[in-house]
């Protein structure tokens, strides 16, 4: 099994189950970037330079959605399967 090792903010919520609605744990963006975030920041692996974290609500947000134009919102959060609830079968494991 393969390890990767991601830092996230402590106060990040844990990352739920896979199918479960997003809570923006940010764990998925902070392991590798997804198709739209290697097309923004021309990085293959890593943490994507999109992941943004937002301090009043205590969870991330993807800086591509965040700092879209209101017209392209809908697309990019279409893109990236918004929608669709947490698609990360990453297990997440870390200090408590
Ligand atoms: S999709 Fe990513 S940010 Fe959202 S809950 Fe799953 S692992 Fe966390
Ligand atoms: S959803 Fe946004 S922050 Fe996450 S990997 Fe994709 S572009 Fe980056």
């Amino acid at each position: 099994m393969e390890t990767t090792v991601v830092w996230l903010q402590p106060a990040a919520p844990r990352k739920p189950a896979e199918g479960a609605p997003c809570n923006g744990c940010g764990l998925c963006c902070a392991a590798e970037p997804c198709p739209l975030g290697i097309l923004l920041t021309r990085r293959l692996r890593g943490r994507c330079a999109a992941l943004t974290w937002d301090e009043a609500a205590m969870r991330y947000h993807c800086g591509a959605v965040t700092r879209s134009p209101a017209p392209l919102r809908r697309l990019v959060l279409r893109w990236i399967g918004a929608a669709q609830g947490c698609d990360s079968s990453l297990a997440a494991d870390g200090p408590d």
